[in-house]
């Protein structure tokens, strides 16, 4: 097989949701975002195990992944979609009991006029000025938004992951007097305002990032493992060099496995030179530039020909890749390409 083989553990996902959950506290529910294909390892299958863990309420960015998650799940779960009531989305809410952010006067006008029976959620914005409506456009529907029962009001922290930023204190106390006494459940906090504590938590945290295995929930338990098939080795002698525009030159004859994936894959090509591979816990450092389908490493210090090379592994985790990608591991986990086989492990969905 000429396709790498990404591995998810479904129980890892399973369990770093309820660790969350712990951390959200007693009083409150916690969540799960599963947008973007459930952050690239497979929506329904990650929505399945989540909701196995004990998730209720899943969120999306848009209506359509909203119906691949009501698919896995059936009737039941609530699923909320990010970007609100948009121009032809009506039928998919509606047909599919999707619940709607709604993010302006316009949408919340589109909604009530064509769903007036359909449950709804208000996003404010509070600082991060990318999604929600204005403090000043809530303030003039507020009492004709609260009277008809939201299911939740929501606003996203911009900075959640630097607790010592000043922005997240602000956008809280913002959060709190645009919400206080309308009786509604809140949610504020997503991975990062989970770890920043209780005040950020309200009735309903929305954890992702953190689910899949990624930073800032340290103590995350990784969910993926990335296998990449070698499809030939070989030996490049002193003075060869290796991939486009000879970028690596040998300095000593140094044996060689090429493996079949590359930056159609989400081997991002910036990660040329900065990135390794690893077998059996011994790193095969990447030659020359990533091609599309292709990576050549340096697999000098190992004793045998190895069968496969690891990109994520228990040696080198999302967070790792991002950081010499100087990205972040959101980023790593969403590119990774359609072209892998997707194995799921353990018990949970
Ligand atoms: C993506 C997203 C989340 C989840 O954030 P993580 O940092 O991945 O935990 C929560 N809320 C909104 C509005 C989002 O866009």
């Amino acid at each position: 097989m000429g396709t790498g083989q990404l591995t998810i553990d479904l129980d890892a996902i399973a369990a770093n949701w309820t660790a969350l959950d712990a951390l959200s506290g007693s009083g409150t529910e916690t969540g799960a975002v599963v947008k973007a294909n459930g952050y690239g390892l497979g929506a329904g299958r990650v929505a399945r195990a989540l909701a196995h863990a004990g998730a209720r309420r899943f969120f999306v960015a848009q209506a359509e992944e909203g119906s691949a998650i009501r698919n896995a799940l059936g009737r039941g779960p609530e699923i909320y979609v990010f970007s609100g009531h948009m121009r032809g989305d009506t039928d998919m809410l509606g047909d599919l009991e999707l619940i709607p952010m709604l993010n302006s006067i316009d949408q919340l006008t589109r909604h009530l006029e064509a769903l007036p029976q359909s449950p709804f959620g208000i996003q404010l914005d509070t600082g991060m000025n990318r999604l929600g409506m204005e403090p000043g456009e809530w303030t003039a529907v507020r009492d004709v938004a609260v009277p008809r029962k939201p299911r939740l009001i929501m606003s996203h922290l911009a900075s959640a992951d630097e607790p010592e930023s000043p922005q997240n204190k602000a956008q809280v106390q913002l959060f709190r007097e645009l919400t206080s006494g309308c009786g509604i459940p809140r949610s504020l906090g997503a991975t990062g305002g989970i770890l920043l504590g209780a005040d950020y938590h309200f009735e309903l945290t929305r954890p992702g990032i953190g689910l899949y295995g990624g930073l800032p929930f340290r103590d995350a338990r990784q969910a993926v493992q990335l296998d990449l098939p070698v499809i030939q080795t070989g030996v490049v002698l002193k003075g060869e060099s290796v991939g486009y525009n000879a970028t690596w030159q040998a300095p000593v004859d140094t044996p060689t496995a090429t493996v079949g994936a590359g930056y159609a894959d989400g081997i991002l090509r910036g990660l040329s030179g900065k990135l390794s591979l690893w077998a059996d816990g011994v790193e095969c450092p990447v030659l020359g530039r990533v091609s599309m389908d292709l990576v050549v490493a340096d697999i000098s210090g190992l004793s045998h020909e190895p069968r496969v090379l690891s990109l994520l592994c228990p040696e080198q985790g999302i967070d790792a890749v991002a950081a010499a990608a100087d990205t972040i591991g959101y980023e790593i986990l969403t590119a990774l390409g359609p072209r892998y086989a997707r194995r799921y492990s353990g018990r949970a969905g």
